[in-house]
């Protein structure tokens, strides 16, 4: 059917670009249509209107004024969906027929580039994952694998590794992209698909011949200028190369732009790092909180310290990503250790940090084409400010700071070159002039001054008006119209002495004034506007040149970045360290864990009127390697075993810890498997998740790791989940290749039991003191097995009601009586007939309930009615 020409436009550009809604400029507008208008109208909460559109009929339809776009558009993609801009690509004035139009760029959520809709202290990562064939072993027998590539538009990161499926959940986990990017009808790992599910991770399919290795060589090498890959030490790496290669395509095709800014790429080793597995990430609390709106309570969010975005993101990376080398770990450590000791050079840190603006999102606009003068002399201001930096590392001794300081030299020299160009004040436009600093280019400074009489003239014009009317409110004024005029209002002119000269031409008459121009007055003007043409010009070919330099500047600029962005992580690391009293940890290659006197960073920083009990933990693979840890709920051994895993990820990322003492064996990988989890959005029952997790550190613990057990066997009945727990301490105490470091927190005595006849493994418990019916959380690990649950407790203090205690306990002893398992269906289902005494009490069972719960009264502590109350209680309850 037809349709009208701009129609036909729009079904052109919008069927090359599926999967997008489009964004469509006519005019100042932006508009949208059919089902795009449809969903866009809901999501943004504008009207949904129609238009006539030919013989086709009418056509749903919704817009907005163009600036308005960059508040939409983070919405739109906050939904997921991807907006192409359709912008009008040639002066209307001179198009013949309709205005060409063409897609300057897509948004989608992991290729979002403004800043405004960016956190700056997070990056904004993209992955590109492609399954791997399996490398098998003798046996024919092999891991599954997966080349993955990651890149954030914004700041020009880029990296890629192959490395077990397993591997890459960790790593999509910690890195947390915001959109995955994958060949056409791929399987995504089911770990990598439910933090797709939970997060709202946006999934890109693209044709499978996107991620061919012809294709992707092809924008590598044109991209990076190399003529072979071990250039880019990809050789011999086939499926990292196709990787990279399709997702940098992708972005550069999303972008309409070279992407200058990607200036290296990183073969990421994930060896080098501790493996940290979502559901570890997920339960430290590392740098996501279990609950979104309590930011307050993670790791990240104590040491966070930094002072510019850059910092904030690598604290981020460093928290996720714990090392794995001692040196490299005490290198970091040796530097926290002087600025702790050194508080003036933190200050002065500080300081020097504070101005610095986010260098790598700048050098991002950069190298995307974005960039104003506003950038470029932000960026000129950080680098003179990065060179003050270097001046604070100068006096410093430790060997980590000295790359650092060699890059921020060098900071100065380009600081100064950019500020000397710039006006202080700078416009948002790049067009209209205002942007070079007189005295920076001969040229400009002479067309300027050809014309600065006039504009002088221009500019006394209004004073001199005045007093040759004597109207002191006479205004001179300007507009887009007809530019400049001066403006009486019509009081004025009656009160006026001298009447409107002869040569004033009467332009517009508004509501109380008339605006006027003068023969000479236009003529000035005209001189101006012509000059001003070719000064904008000129400005705009100077201000062109200078971020190309910026740009052909950038890998230097990275490293400046770079080197910024850490030494603020390792300020942050040492300011923490001094607010919260840390100390200083001994890593050492080999295994054992002394704490002595630990406590959990972030309970103590976030209730810092806490009293917090400190604790020790002793582990070591010669004594005990695994301690059992009994005490009832609320005494605070989940506590401790994160406070432990806290400790040790400090020690490990180069961080002070917080304890009196610590020496940590570094761990290759700390397992958790504590709490619910939100897994169960795969439909999976609690106890299922929990055995899939235990299943994973029973297959991947090392001798090396530290693992983290809390409450194993809850999810199932009694006796099920005793003899799961049973069975997995005997084989993290048994097999030498799984003998980690344990902790393991239990409500099971018996298990207490099994403890004593093991040589590695140690009972420990955290004390609770029973005051009379009351019980006292003393939260201290105490050697020895704790002899009691003491849950009916724990329930009073909760405030179960009376009746519903008094029937537990009835229930509990019982239970403890005749060993009885509720889960047994024969016993449980006695246990509800009535009346229970017939079937199960022994003949005393009501004389020892009454007696234990006239133990429990303190009649000293009771008001009359009270006492009443209770004796009337017990009457009803044992008097019949
Ligand atoms: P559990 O795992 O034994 O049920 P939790 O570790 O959840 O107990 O701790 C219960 C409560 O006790 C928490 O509110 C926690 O803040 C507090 N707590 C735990 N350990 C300590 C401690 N060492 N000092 C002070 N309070 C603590």
């Amino acid at each position: 059917m037809a349709c009208t020409p701009l129609m036909q436009q729009y079904y052109d550009i919008k069927a090359q670009n599926p999967g997008c809604i489009l964004f469509f400029r006519m005019g100042d507008f932006f508009e949208l249509f059919e089902d795009d208008a449809v969903i866009a109208s809901k999501i943004l909460g504008i009207t949904l209107t129609s238009r006539n559109n030919g013989a086709s009929g009418a056509t749903p339809l919704c817009g907005f004024p163009h600036h308005a776009a960059e508040r939409y558009i983070p919405k739109m993609v906050a939904a997921g969906y991807r907006v192409a801009i359709c912008e009008q690509v040639e002066d209307p004035k001179l198009a013949k027929g309709i205005v060409k139009r063409d897609i300057v760029e897509i948004i989608s959520a992991g290729t979002a580039m403004n800043e405004a809709n960016l956190d700056a202290k997070e990056a904004n990562y993209l992955c590109a994952y492609v399954p791997s064939a399996a490398e098998k072993n003798a046996e024919g027998k092999g891991a599954e694998l997966a080349a993955f590539a990651i890149a954030d538009v914004t700041t020009g990161y880029l990296a890629t590794s192959k490395s077990s499926v397993q591997a890459f959940e960790c790593e999509f986990c910690r890195r947390m992209p915001k959109e995955i990017v994958v060949p056409e009808g791929t399987k995504i790992p089911d770990g990598v698909m439910d933090l797709i599910k939970s997060e709202n991770i946006l999934i890109t399919e693209l044709p499978a011949f996107q991620f061919g290795e012809e294709a992707a060589k092809d924008t590598l090498f044109n991209h990076f200028k190399v003529e072979a890959l071990d250039g880019l030490g990809l050789d011999g790496r086939t499926e990292e190369t196709s990787v990279t290669g399709a997702l940098l395509q992708y972005l550069m095709y999303q972008k309409k732009s070279e992407l200058s800014h990607f200036t290296a790429l990183e073969i990421l080793n994930l060896d080098d790092y501790m493996t940290l597995d979502p559901s570890t990430l997920r339960n430290l609390e590392l740098v996501r909180p279990l609950n979104a709106d309590d930011i307050s309570s993670t790791l990240c969010y104590v040491l966070d310290f930094t002072v510019t975005a850059m910092g904030g993101r690598t604290l981020k990376d460093w928290v996720s990503h714990p090392l794995i080398s001692v040196d490299r770990i005490k290198a970091r450590e040796e530097a926290v250790d002087e600025l702790v000791n050194n508080p003036v050079a933190l200050d002065e840190l500080k300081e020097s940090l504070t101005s610095i603006l986010d260098m790598e999102r700048l050098m991002g606009r950069v190298g995307s084409g974005r960039a104003n003068a506003r950038d470029l002399a932000g960026m000129g201001r950080s680098l003179a400010q990065a060179s003050k930096v270097a001046d604070v590392l100068e006096g410093l001794q430790s060997p980590i700071f000295e790359p650092m300081r060699e890059a921020l030299v060098r900071a100065q020299g380009r600081g100064e070159e950019l500020l000397s160009q710039f006006n202080d004040d700078l416009p948002l436009t790049v067009r209209e002039g205002g942007m070079i600093r007189e005295g920076a280019n001969a040229e400009l400074d002479a067309m300027n001054a050809d014309i600065k009489d006039r504009r002088q003239w221009i500019a006394s014009l209004e004073t001199r008006e005045k007093e040759r009317l004597g109207i002191p409110s006479l205004k001179v004024g300007y507009n887009k119209v007809f530019g400049y005029y001066i403006e009486v209002t019509r009081a004025a002119m009656a009160k006026a002495t001298n009447p409107i000269p002869d040569e004033y031409i009467r332009k517009q008459t508004t509501v109380n004034a008339e605006r006027y121009i003068t023969p000479e007055m236009k003529e000035c003007e005209s001189v101006i506007s012509n000059a001003e043409v070719n000064i904008h010009a000129l400005e705009y070919k100077i201000f062109s040149e200078l971020r190309d330099r910026v740009n052909s500047w950038r890998a230097e600029l990275q490293e400046i970045a770079n080197a910024i962005a850490r030494v603020d992580t390792l300020y942050s690391f040492a300011r923490a360290a001094r607010k919260y009293n840390y100390v200083c940890p001994e890593v050492f290659e080999g295994s054992g864990i002394e704490i002595k006197g630990g406590f959990h960073p972030v309970i103590v920083a976030v209730n810092p009127d806490l009293d917090f009990i400190s604790n020790d933990v002793k582990l070591s693979p010669e004594a005990t390697r695994l301690m059992l840890i009994t005490g009832p709920n609320m005494a605070g051994k989940s506590t401790y075993l994160r406070q432990t895993g806290l400790i040790v990820l400090m020690a490990q990322i180069g961080c002070f810890v917080p304890a009196e003492s610590a020496r940590i064996g570094v761990v290759d990988r700390i397992f958790t498997r504590v709490g619910a989890s939100d897994r169960l959005s795969r439909g999976l029952s609690t106890f299922m998740v929990e055995m899939i997790e235990t299943a994973n550190i029973l297959r991947n613990a090392t001798a090396h790791s530290l693992v983290l057990l809390d409450e194993i066997g809850r999810g199932t009945s009694t006796f099920d989940g005793l003899s799961i727990a049973w069975a997995i301490v005997e084989t993290l105490h048994d097999e030498p290749a799984r003998a980690a470091l344990t902790l393991f927190a239990t409500h099971y005595h018996e298990l207490t039991g099994l403890v004593e006849d093991l040589e590695h493994a140690g009972n420990y418990q955290v004390a609770v003191q029973e005051k009379g019916d009351k019980l006292l959380f003393l939260h201290k690990i105490l050697e020895g097995a704790c002899d009691s649950s003491y849950g009916i407790h724990v329930a009073e203090m909760a405030g179960l009601p009376n009746n519903v205690l008094r029937r537990a306990r009835k229930i509990l002893m019982r239970l403890e009586k005749h060993k009885i398992d509720p889960s047994d269906e024969a016993a449980n289902k006695k246990l509800k007939e009535k009346p229970q005494v017939d079937l199960f009490a022994p003949p005393d069972e009501s004389t020892m309930l009454l007696k234990e719960e006239i133990r429990r009264l303190h009649p000293e502590e009771m008001t009359p009615m009270q006492a009443l109350q209770t004796l009337m209680d017990l009457k009803e309850n044992y008097g019949k």
